[in-house]
């Protein structure tokens, strides 16, 4: 079974720039895959049809072998919710929510409990190696300590897949190093991890990388 599917899919934007042709590509779970490409290349118009945050004009996007075309958009946030964790490059954290509550937070929308939220943001902080910084508000962690908040964001609800949209863009050198640490960690433990970035760096230290170029995957 594979966790990423696409199929032929291609974007045109309206006024007819056409920003991803027929890309076909299997993501199996597990996997750590980079989809690197500069600038303008199609990364993040890849990123919202894997991450069904849009919809491609041609060809198919499956997720667990489900057809996404299939789903109404509010079926689509429902896929999102449950089975989809997104870290950005900014880390979107809220400024006086202490990290556990940054954490827990995601799982309000999702109708756990409170004592499951501060459990499950707990564990999820200790995932990141951030289990004694639960009570820090985000001004009193490193960038790569609110990068791994983001992370344990991103991982609380369980998601079927991780999407790091150029993880490392705010970071120094060390601290980026560190957070490629975790992500091989998350990937040696089962999770299914897939990183968008314009840099062939990081692209590289990664177990499997495919390329976008002029919206085509080489
Ligand atoms: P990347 O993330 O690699 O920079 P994008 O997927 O953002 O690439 O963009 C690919 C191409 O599609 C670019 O030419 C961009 O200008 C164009 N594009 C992206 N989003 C839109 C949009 N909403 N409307 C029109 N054109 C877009
Ligand atoms: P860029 O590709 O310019 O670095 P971002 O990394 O901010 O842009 O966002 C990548 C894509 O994810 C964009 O299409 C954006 O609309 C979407 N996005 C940004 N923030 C969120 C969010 N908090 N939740 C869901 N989608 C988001």
């Amino acid at each position: 079974m594979s966790v990423i599917e696409l199929e032929h899919a291609s974007k045109t934007y309206p006024g007819g720039v056409r920003a991803l042709w027929d890309a076909t590509l299997t993501i199996g779970p597990g996997e750590l895959v980079a989809v690197c490409g500069p600038s303008g290349s199609g990364k993040s118009t890849m990123l919202n049809l894997m991450g069904t945050l849009d919809r491609p004009s041609e060809g198919r996007v499956k997720l667990l072998g489900h057809d996404m075309a299939t789903l109404s958009d509010r079926r689509l946030s429902a896929v999102r919710a449950h089975w989809i964790g997104f870290v950005f490059q900014q880390f979107f954290l809220t400024a006086h929510l202490t990290a556990a509550e940054n954490v827990a937070t995601r799982l309000l929308y999702l109708g756990v409990p409170a004592r499951g939220r501060i459990m499950a943001a707990h564990e999820a902080l200790e995932r990141v190696g951030l289990g004694d910084r639960l009570t820090h508000r985000p001004h009193e962690l490193s960038g790569g300590e609110r990068q791994r908040v983001a992370i344990a964001r991103a991982l609380v609800a369980r998601p079927m897949v991780l999407f790091a949209d150029e993880p490392t863009g705010n970071l120094d050198t060390a601290s980026g190093a560190g957070i490629v640490d975790i992500l091989w960690k998350l990937h040696e433990e089962g999770t299914t991890v897939v990183v968008i970035t314009h840099n062939t760096d990081l692209a590289e230290a990664l177990p499997r990388r495919v390329d976008l170029l002029d919206g085509r995957l080489l």
